[in-house]
């Protein structure tokens, strides 16, 4: 089944209502969703599920199902399971969301900054990284640091655009990631464009202006492999 995803058009919804499709051993499947399932290095969304009594249903993680389309909401372990037709209000943990979708922007900013194919990356409520495929020598924390905060604080508005497939094949440079290719098949692919800095394919969840970033720390830089030069960032504030 197909469940819509309000988060794609706007990240910034922390509450709605939604109807139960199915309850699987794995999860909950609704009609729609604001809970980002994990993907793209962007761990699934945690909130609550509240049924028409007021129960709670702690939602301790959002997977993918099956279909890319298909979210399954994990109930915390003991928890209720819902029924399927039955109408539910759905609250984020709209704190932990917020501080991964500063992060996951500021991951966007960082893959300009540091000028080289990225070869991983992880994002976490309290910090986030990419891995380069450059020399050590070529990155300096401070100058790292430097140079993303001040994009940030000059600020720019983040969009969302999309492009069909072929499209995107006739612009392989879009891709800088080496080992996540966007998902093909759908027919169209989901850019995030930050005007003249970046543009590139991108399901996550951002948020609407750099400057709600406020600015990065550097927490450190280490070698993970030959191909993985490691840039940890965590939020200053
Ligand atoms: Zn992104």
């Amino acid at each position: 089944m197909t469940t819509q995803l309000l988060f794609r058009e706007d990240a910034y919804l922390e509450r709605t209502t939604a109807q139960v499709l199915a309850v699987h051993e794995r999860g909950i499947e609704l009609d729609r969703t604001l809970f980002y399932p994990l993907g793209g290095g962007q761990p699934g969304d945690t909130g609550v599920l509240i049924r028409a009594s007021g129960e709670r249903i702690a939602v301790a993680d959002t997977r993918k199902g099956a279909t890319p389309d298909e979210v399954m909401h994990v109930p915390a372990a003991g928890a209720a399971r819902p029924e399927p037709g039955e109408s539910v209000t759905l609250e984020l943990d709209w704190a932990r969301r917020y501080a991964l979708m500063r992060l996951h922007t500021a991951l966007h900013l960082l893959s300009c900054v540091v000028p080289a194919p990225v070869s991983g990356g992880n994002i976490a409520p309290e910090k986030a990284r990419l891995d380069f495929d450059i020399d050590m020598s070529a990155l300096d924390a401070a100058r790292i640091e430097r140079e993303t905060n001040a994009l940030i604080a000059a600020g720019a508005r983040t969009e969302t655009l999309w492009i069909t497939d072929a499209q995107l094949d006739a612009q392989p440079e879009l891709v800088k990631t080496m080992s996540v290719q966007p998902p093909r098949g759908v027919g169209r692919v989901r850019l995030l464009k930050i005007p003249g800095i970046d543009l590139q394919p991108c399901g996550g969840t951002h948020v609407r202006d750099i400057a709600e970033i406020g600015a990065i720390r550097v927490l450190r830089i280490r070698s993970e492999g030959k191909r993985n030069k490691r840039v940890e960032i965590a939020l200053a504030s």
